[in-house]
């Protein structure tokens, strides 16, 4: 027996991530520090965290508005029959948690309408956003706030044993929305009646698949995803497809639309201390402190609107919703005494509704400059355009909100705080097929 020992030879069976390191390219300190959302806790959601977990990412953030249901569980490797009923988000970040091969990553989850109650400044926090939904409607906004926010964003989809996923990294195009047929963007506003309410009877669609083709293209996301972090070139505005019947394997590469609306990104953003929960009157003061008394600035609601009034369907009399229409059924556009079957009284001359759009001290009624941002529709940590008639327009994030919409993000600097994305190298051009 040798009297010497080779000292700082490490067990490389100690390190969990050591055979991973072995590929040349491999870093893994850059997957240690990325923040990555995943949006959608159904099947691909399932497959895709539990990826990342084993893979070591730092920092997941997932988000769903959805419940277990015993439909879901031949698809989801995270969730158990005990779970049926409880949100989605939640259950996927406890067990996510669990799977964590390093032990000081993080999972936050949210549960909610990612269209309309996710704020901007999520996106702004996070190096890379996969989605793993099943919606149109959904994908678009995501493609949008990715787009403001110059996140790079992996969308996949399944179909039978079909399966793609599409590596969009802005500002260069293509985006997702390049790519829209009327149809699709039809599509996209199935949830909604006329007049943008939503309606209470939707058939969500059920696609036809299965947990391997889930399986299957969580991996490509998160290979994807792996080397984009890692700043080795992934299929940057392409589209790898598999169909899994045929063996047919593709790479197409993605159509850039010149015309395409999507391609905008914030100008500088501006954090404020304020949260969703001040009023617009304290919100309106407080951005508007350079301009005295607040009454040069505008609140401009521009992917967004806010219904105060509206005309019965039936009668024509104003009912009033202070609400943004988001928020409002169908159902509800008939007022009371029309809704109980009774004869309705005639409607007043010239009756118009309300949709309210700019909110300023001086013009905005007082019951209205009362009520809170999230009330009036704007959710937690988003970003909000201001006019200022001196200087024209400023961009002010709700930073207030960050420790309640991610409360285990850790204190590292991130792009929303003027760092560079964690991790991430050059990102090269449309891939070459
Ligand atoms: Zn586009
Ligand atoms: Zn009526």
């Amino acid at each position: 027996m040798s009297r010497f020992q080779i000292v700082g030879e490490a067990d490389p069976d100690s390190d969990p991530f050591d055979r991973q390191r072995r590929i040349e390219w491999w870093k893994q300190d850059a997957l240690t520090g990325a923040r990555v959302m995943v949006m959608g806790a159904g099947a691909i959601g399932n497959e895709v965290l539990k990826n990342l977990a084993l893979l070591g990412v730092g920092y997941m953030f997932v988000a769903d508005f959805d419940e277990v249901s015993r439909s879901n569980l031949s698809r989801t490797v995270l969730f158990r029959a005990g779970d049926v009923g409880r949100r989605k988000a939640e259950v996927a970040a406890e067990r996510t948690r669990d799977l964590c091969v390093d032990p000081g990553a993080q999972v936050d989850w949210f549960h909610g309408d990612i269209v309309w109650d996710l704020g901007a400044g999520v996106f702004r926090r996070m190096d890379l956003v996969l989605g793993c939904l099943d919606n149109v409607e959904t994908r678009y906004a995501v493609n949008r706030l990715c787009w403001l926010t110059g996140t790079p964003w992996i969308d996949a989809g399944i179909f039978e044993l079909g399966v793609r996923v599409n590596v969009y990294v802005p500002p260069l195009p293509p985006c997702h929305s390049c790519g829209a047929s009327s149809e699709q963007r039809k599509a996209g506003r199935q949830r909604y009646a006329c007049d943008a309410f939503k309606r209470r009877a939707y058939d969500a669609g059920r696609v036809a698949t299965v947990q391997v083709a889930a399986a299957l293209v969580g991996a490509l996301q998160a290979q994807e995803a792996v080397k984009l972090l890692c700043g080795k070139k992934p299929a940057v505005g392409a589209q790898v497809y598999y169909q899994g019947t045929l063996h047919d394997f593709e790479v197409i590469p993605l159509q850039v639309n010149p015309e395409c609306d999507a391609h905008v990104s914030f100008p500088e953003v501006i954090p404020v201390p304020l949260g969703s929960g001040a009023t617009l009157r304290e919100f309106l003061v407080y951005v508007g402190h350079s301009d005295r008394s607040g009454e040069g600035v505008v609140l401009e609601l521009d992917d967004r609107s806010f219904l105060a009034d509206f005309p019965c369907r039936n009668c024509g009399n104003l009912i009033r919703f202070d609400r943004p229409p988001f928020r409002i059924f169908d159902d509800e556009a008939l007022c009371a005494p029309c809704r109980s079957g009774r004869p309705p009284a005639p409607p007043p001359e010239g009756v118009v509704g309300a949709k309210l759009g700019r909110f300023s001290l001086k013009e905005t009624p007082p019951r209205l400059l009362d009520l809170s941002l999230e009330a009036l529709g704007i959710p937690p940590l988003h970003v909000v355009a201001v006019r200022h008639r001196r200087d024209g327009h400023h961009y002010y994030e709700l930073s207030g909100d960050e420790a309640r919409v991610l409360p285990t993000l850790a204190r590292r600097p991130s792009r929303a705080e003027g760092g560079p994305p964690s991790g991430q190298g050059p990102i090269a051009g449309p891939t070459e097929v």
